[in-house]
């Protein structure tokens, strides 16, 4: 599942692409995701500019003059660019389960969605969706790059609830962006155990917890991203923040720290790799 980074490295590479471009076609596949546009939803977006692309949490944003097209890659979404002289590469095997084709001037570009948990979604400009009125406005946590995000942040955040210290950081209302990966990686990084109880974290923990995170992610940005189940960006291009993984994924082998054989427990039905011996302060 796309994380942060994934999702930033996707924007980095669509945005001077699709910044400023009309729409002049856009086609949905008709199969059932886990949010689609409708016919007019289509309608509005056909012909329209888009005037900004950003991301926000794991969502990419295309901003409209009114409303905001929102892109959520959920199990095994992503997105592929391909330049429209070349338009034969649609009928490449590797091409099934297109569900989206948002067609601009110079180039299409494909979501292609296997597992179909992900979607697009019309919003307003402050998230709310148009086309449930009763429908919640999404609700974003703060974003781990950003300075607010600080270690008193953490610590009012680890103060208010009793749940993991795991199961906060991936609670996207809380914290945007955080999956899986992240988290396992940076508590290892922070010597945080993943089952620690939120609220007894101390100011030097939740200080350690939030450089961890802020470095890791900064550095899967930087190696543009993380490839499982093969992700890949727009250009089709690996991630290569895989080989700097110091914990994910290696469970049993031994603690690339310490030795000690690495232990992993299940929580929220995602499995968390960690070292006893390094998770512990
Ligand atoms: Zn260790």
């Amino acid at each position: 599942m796309p994380e942060l980074p994934e999702v930033e490295v996707i924007k980095n590479i669509i945005e001077p692409h699709a910044k400023n471009q009309r729409i002049e076609t856009i086609w949905t596949s008709g199969f059932k995701m886990r949010s689609q546009l409708t016919a007019s939803e289509k309608e509005y977006v056909t012909g329209r500019t888009i005037l900004n692309v950003f991301r926000k949490a794991k969502y990419l944003v295309f901003e409209f003059e009114e409303f905001l097209l929102l892109i959520h890659f959920g199990m095994s979404g992503r997105l592929l660019m391909y330049s429209r002289t070349t338009k034969e590469k649609i009928f490449s095997p590797k091409l099934k389960h297109i569900h989206v084709c948002i067609s601009f001037e110079l180039f299409d570009l494909y979501f292609q969605d296997p597992r179909r948990f992900g979607g697009l979604k019309l919003v307003s400009k402050s998230f709310k969706p148009l086309t449930d009125k009763y429908s919640e406005v999404i609700e974003f946590g703060i974003e781990p790059l950003d300075n607010r995000f600080s270690e008193e942040k953490m610590y009012i955040l680890a103060k208010s609830t009793d749940r993991s210290i795991k199961a906060l950081l991936m609670d996207g209302k809380k914290i945007g962006g955080i999956g899986n990966i992240y988290a396992t990686e940076s508590l290892f990084r922070a010597g945080i155990h993943p089952k620690t109880v939120s609220s007894s974290l101390g100011l030097t923990r939740c200080s350690r917890l939030v450089a961890a995170i802020k470095y890791v992610l900064a550095e899967a940005i930087k190696l543009g991203g993380s490839t499982i189940n093969d992700f890949s960006d727009a250009n089709g291009e690996e991630g290569r923040y895989t080989r700097a993984h110091l914990i994910y994924g290696r469970v049993e082998k031994k603690c690339l720290i310490c030795k000690y054989t690495l232990s992993s427990v299940r929580q929220n039905q995602r499995r968390t790799v960690f070292c006893l011996k390094c998770q512990n302060k």
